[in-house]
C-alpha cells in the first residue's frame, strides 16, 4: 500500500477547483501531510477536509497538483483505459480518425498526456513527471486498444526540464520509416514523426485549413510559415491559381516540397526559404500583391512575460500581410501562443488594420479542431486562433 499524501487546498482556491479546473499551483497549497517524492499520487482536500480529488505532485513545478480524478479510484491501467477509451470514443463521434489527436492532456482529464495517431503509428508525449511515471502502462494500454503498428515517443520538448525530465525521443514500439503518409480533407500529407515539429504534424489547423474553401478560387496566395505546406495544399485544392509558400526552416519545405509532388501541384508552388517578416516587408517595397495571405506563425509568446514583444510581432506580420493584399482579397491570421487570448488578439488585429489604412470585414473566427477539446473550466486548452477577415481599401 502506498503511503496516502494528503493536500490541502486553501479556500480561495477551492472554487475553481470545484468547477473542474485540473491545476493546483504552488501557492494554492494550505498544506502537505506525508513525505513528497516528485512525480507521487496525492489525494486532495478543502481546508475542512473533505475529498476533492486524487492528482500527481510535482513540488519542483509551479503548477505543483494536477487533478487527475475527481473519485476515490486508483490510478491504475484500469484507469489509463477507461479514459483513453473515453477520448478515444469522442473523437470518433467527431473527427476522422484515421489521423487525429487521441489525447489532448487536461482536456481529456489526463494532465500532461498528448497522444496523436497519424494511420497505423501513435505519437505520445508525457510531459509532466506525474504522467510519465505511468508512460509503460499508457503504452501499453495503447497497444491494447489500437494495436498500432508502431508507437513512437516525442518528448524532446523543453517544459519537461522544468519537470525534471530529460528530453527524449525515439522508438517504443516498432521500428518503421518515421515519414508517414496520412490523408487530410483528401490531400496526401508526409508526417515526420522523428524529426519534424512537436509530434510531426500539426493537426490543430485541419479544419482551419478547409475553411479555404470559396476564398481561394483563381487566387494568387501567400502562406506564410507554411511548415510542411498544409495550408497551400489546401489552397491549390481549393482553386488557388499560385501559391507562395514561405518557412525558415530548409528542412520544412523539403517536405512541403515532397507534398506538393504527391498532389501534382509542384508547377503551382514557389517555396521561399527565408524570414517570413523580412519576405513581407520587402514583397509591399517591390508591389507584390496577393489575393490571399495566411500566417500562422509559431507562438510567439511562450509566456506571460514575452507578451508584449509578441503581440509587436502579431501586429507587424498582420500589417504587413495587410498591405500587401489586394481589395477584397482574405487575410487568414493564426496564433497558437495560449497566453495570446481571442480578445487581445482580435484587438492586435485591429490595431494593425488601422495603421494600415484597411477595413476588415470579419468573415470567421475559429479555433483549434474538434479533436483538441476546450474546457471552458480550463481556459489554457484554449490556445489555437484563426481569424479568416476581408481586407478592403478604403473608399
Ligand atoms: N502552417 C503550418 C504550421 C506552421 S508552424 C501548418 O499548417 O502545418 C510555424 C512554422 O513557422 C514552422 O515551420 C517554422 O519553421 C516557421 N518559422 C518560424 N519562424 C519563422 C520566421 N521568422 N519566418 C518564417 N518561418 C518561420
Amino acid at each position: 500500500m502506498r503511503e496516502k499524501i494528503k493536500v490541502f487546498l486553501k479556500r480561495n482556491t477551492l472554487r475553481k477547483i470545484l468547477l473542474g479546473n485540473p491545476w493546483i499551483y504552488h501557492n494554492e497549497i494550505l498544506k502537505i501531510e506525508g513525505s513528497v517524492s516528485p512525480g507521487d499520487i496525492v489525494d486532495i482536500y478543502d481546508s475542512s477536509k473533505s475529498f476533492i480529488g486524487r492528482g500527481y505532485i510535482n513540488p519542483n513545478s509551479k503548477i505543483t497538483v494536477r487533478i487527475l480524478t475527481r473519485k476515490e479510484e486508483e490510478i491504475n491501467k484500469e484507469f489509463f483505459r477507461e479514459r483513453i477509451l473515453k477520448a478515444w470514443e469522442y473523437r470518433k463521434k467527431l473527427v476522422d480518425t484515421r489521423s487525429c489527436r487521441v489525447v489532448f492532456g487536461e482536456a481529456d482529464f489526463l494532465p500532461g498526456l498528448i497522444i496523436d495517431k497519424f494511420e497505423d503509428i501513435l505519437v505520445i508525449q508525457t510531459l509532466s513527471l506525474g504522467i510519465d511515471r505511468f508512460k509503460e502502462t499508457i503504452v501499453e494500454v495503447l497497444e491494447e486498444i489500437f494495436q498500432p503498428r508502431g508507437i513512437y515517443e516525442r518528448n524532446d520538448v523543453p517544459v519537461r526540464e522544468i519537470e525534471g525530465l530529460p528530453q527524449i525521443k525515439g522508438f517504443l514500439k516498432g521500428n518503421f520509416d518515421p515519414i508517414i503518409e496520412i490523408e487530410e480533407n483528401g490531400l496526401k500529407i508526409l508526417v515526420d514523426v522523428k524529426d519534424g515539429q512537436k509530434t510531426g504534424y500539426f493537426l490543430d489547423q485541419r479544419e482551419n485549413r478547409a475553411a479555404l474553401k470559396g476564398l481561394v478560387d483563381g487566387a494568387e496566395v501567400l502562406d506564410a510559415f507554411s511548415y510542411t505546406g498544409s495550408f497551400a495544399l489546401h489552397a491549390l485544392k481549393f482553386g488557388a491559381e499560385r501559391v507562395v509558400a514561405v518557412d525558415s526552416s530548409d528542412y520544412a519545405l523539403e517536405l512541403a516540397k515532397k507534398n506538393a509532388i504527391l498532389n501534382g501541384f509542384l508547377e503551382k508552388i514557389e517555396f521561399i526559404e527565408e524570414n517570413a517578416f523580412d519576405l513581407l516587408r520587402k514583397f509591399h517595397k517591390e508591389g507584390r500583391n496577393f489575393d490571399v495571405v495566411i500566417l500562422d506563425p509559431p507562438a510567439f509568446a511562450k509566456s506571460q512575460k514575452s507578451l508584449e514583444n509578441a503581440l509587436r510581432g502579431y501586429k507587424e506580420i498582420n500589417l504587413r500581410a495587410m498591405k500587401i493584399i489586394r481589395d477584397g482579397g482574405f487575410l487568414i491570421t493564426c496564433s497558437c501562443s495560449q497566453h495570446v487570448s481571442p480578445e487581445i488578439f482580435q484587438r492586435v488585429i485591429e490595431s494593425a488594420s488601422h495603421d494600415a489604412n484597411r477595413i476588415l470585414r470579419l468573415i470567421e473566427f475559429r479555433y483549434q479542431a474538434k479533436d483538441h477539446p476546450i474546457l471552458y473550466s480550463h481556459p489554457e486548452s484554449l490556445y489555437l486562433k484563426c481569424g479568416i477577415y476581408q481586407v478592403l481599401k478604403k473608399e
